[in-house]
This record gives structure tokens, C-alpha cells and sequence, in this order.
């Protein structure tokens, strides 16, 4: 019985619509984006005061572009950066091509995607949380450290969201 207990308070009554995403990176952001796209309600948590502008990601290759792909948006990303069919490894001073790494754009063997597309990280973020936020059913709060997530927590608190905030305002 105890268990029983224990588990009907972790179960939500109806099943809950609302998840709660750690961080407004990529990926975070990729999954609030593809919840929404199922009618998903998604809060996601972000530490920093605006999105991330560390120059990291450029380059993209099929198994994220096959992610992307469900995400709908490689049509903005290929408008605002460009796909090469590999690369050119070469030597700044001499100029020549030491080395070529092809990677044809196969459509049919990569899944409707293939070569390498190429955006800068930072426009690849900005371009998710817009979509992201464009479905009415995604929210970042941004400013907000997720320190911890209580074990009963059991979605009743996501339902109106509430981890619990760094008021010590640490950046962990
Ligand atoms: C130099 C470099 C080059 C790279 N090049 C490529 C490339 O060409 N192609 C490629 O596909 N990948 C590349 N990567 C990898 C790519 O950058 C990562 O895979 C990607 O950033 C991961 O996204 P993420 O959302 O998991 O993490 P992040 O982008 O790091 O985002 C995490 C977010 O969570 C927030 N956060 C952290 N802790 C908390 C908390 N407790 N509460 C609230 N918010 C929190 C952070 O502030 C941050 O905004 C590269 C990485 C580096 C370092």
C-alpha cells in the first residue's frame, strides 16, 4: 500500500503536457522546438541573461541534419549559411590542397539531407529559440539556474513550473 501511495503522488492525475528543458543551448532548444511541434508545453530554464555567442559550432553533418530536418528548419538554415559536399584540407602559406574529404550530398542515402552545412552556432541558436518560441508553447526564462529538482517533484510543480532558482545568483 505504501507503495502505492508513494506512487499515485509521483503519477499525475491526467497525463502532463509540460516539460522542463535545462539550458537554451542547442540542444535545449532543439527540444523545446521539437515538444512544441508535438503540442507539447516546454519551460526551459537558461543560467545566462541572453542566448550563448561562443563562436563553436559551423559546421553540421547528417545526423544533426537529420535531426534538424524534423525540426523543419533547414530551409532557414541553408538561407542563412551555406552547403559545401566536404572539405579542403590544405597549407595557408603554400596554398596547396594537401587533403579532400568528400561527403556528396546523397540525398537518397542520408535521408533527404546530406554534405555539410555550414552556420555559426550562435545563428543556429537564435534561429531555434525563434522557432521555438514561435509555436505559443515554448518559454524561456532566461536569468534562471536550475540548482535542483526535487525526486516527488512528479510534475505538479512543472505544471505551473517552479525549479528551484539560485538566489545566491551563483552562475554553476
Ligand atoms: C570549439 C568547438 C567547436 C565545435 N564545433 C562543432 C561543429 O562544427 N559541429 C557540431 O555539430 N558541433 C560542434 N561543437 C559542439 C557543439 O558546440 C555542442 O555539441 C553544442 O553546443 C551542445 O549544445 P548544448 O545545448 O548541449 O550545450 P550548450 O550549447 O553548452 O548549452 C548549454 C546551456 O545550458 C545553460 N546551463 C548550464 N547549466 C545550467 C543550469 N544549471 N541552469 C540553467 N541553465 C544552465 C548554459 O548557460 C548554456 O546556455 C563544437 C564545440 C566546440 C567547443
Amino acid at each position: 500500500m505504501a507503495s502505492k501511495s508513494s506512487e499515485s503522488a509521483q503519477t499525475p492525475e491526467k497525463p502532463q503536457n509540460n516539460v522542463l528543458v535545462m539550458g537554451a543551448g542547442l540542444v535545449g532548444l532543439a527540444i523545446a522546438l521539437r515538444l512544441a511541434l508535438a503540442g507539447i508545453v516546454v519551460h526551459v530554464v537558461e543560467k545566462e541573461e541572453r542566448l550563448g555567442e561562443e563562436p563553436r559550432a559551423v559546421a553540421y553533418y547528417a545526423s544533426a541534419l537529420i535531426a534538424l530536418k524534423k525540426m523543419g528548419v533547414i530551409p532557414d538554415m541553408e538561407k542563412a549559411g551555406f552547403v559545401s559536399e566536404g572539405f579542403a584540407g590544405g597549407c595557408y602559406a603554400m596554398g596547396d590542397v594537401i587533403a579532400r574529404l568528400p561527403i556528396p550530398r546523397d540525398m537518397k542515402e542520408s535521408n533527404g539531407v546530406g554534405g555539410v552545412l555550414y552556420l555559426p552556432q550562435p545563428e543556429l541558436t537564435k534561429l531555434l529559440f525563434e522557432k521555438a518560441t514561435a509555436t505559443g508553447l515554448v518559454t524561456v526564462h532566461f536569468e534562471e539556474t536550475l540548482t535542483k529538482l526535487s525526486k516527488m517533484l512528479g510534475y505538479q510543480e512543472a505544471a505551473g513550473y517552479s525549479p528551484e532558482k539560485d538566489t545566491a545568483g551563483q552562475r554553476n
